[in-house]
């Protein structure tokens, strides 16, 4: 997809095959976050639907969506919340497992980072099954907060991840989508 402006940040997406195992498609930010142009677009682009408002904080999730979420954040002129894999954060943590391919995996966030009605952008690098993102609202709603929109680079449709996120009625927001997986 053409973004806005017409710079498409798509192309500077690198798919590396079979990683982390074999018939996955891997698509690799480094080479756009390494791009002056691209990390410049990709934050603008993430961030612009939230510039007039309506945000209180930025959440990322380890680890690529602290890179995005932090600059969004900064863009906003809003604070960020990490949101941790388990056993990371030093204070007082809530935490919210989830379903892996294989087993289970928790998330965590401190118990203090959101007050009662706080406005949340959670943002991640990709959105596949939804899984992960599903979890972090879980999250963010136990913490007390409300996810105004979940906003990602990548969208990979065909895992359905978007659709099972706007079915827990959050908004969501992605600048490009690959077909398959
Ligand atoms: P899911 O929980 O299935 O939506 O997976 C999303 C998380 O896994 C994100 O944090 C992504 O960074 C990562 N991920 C899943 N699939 C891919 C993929 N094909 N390429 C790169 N990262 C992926």
């Amino acid at each position: 997809m053409d973004l806005r402006n017409g710079f498409d940040i798509k192309r500077y997406i690198r798919t590396i095959p079979d990683y982390p195992k074999p018939g996955i498609l891997f698509r690799d930010i480094t080479t756009l976050l390494a791009d002056l142009h691209g990390f410049r677009a990709a934050v603008d682009e993430l961030a612009w639907p939230f510039l007039r408002g309506g945000i209180d904080f930025v959440a990322g999730i380890e680890a690529r969506g602290f890179i995005l979420g932090g600059a969004v954040a900064h863009s906003l002129g809003r604070g960020f919340i990490p949101i941790r894999k388990k056993g990371k954060l030093p204070s007082r943590v809530i935490g919210q497992d989830y379903a892996l391919e294989y087993g289970v995996d928790t998330i965590e966030i401190h118990a203090d980072a959101i007050k009662q009605g706080d406005r949340i952008l959670l943002i991640d690098d990709l959105i596949a099954t939804g899984g992960t993102a599903g979890a972090a609202i879980d999250l963010i709603r136990k913490s007390g907060g409300e996810v105004v929109a979940a906003a990602f680079v990548i969208d990979l449709p065909d895992l359905g991840g978007a659709t099972k996120l706007k079915a827990k009625g959050v908004k969501v927001h992605t600048l490009v989508g690959f077909e398959g997986h």
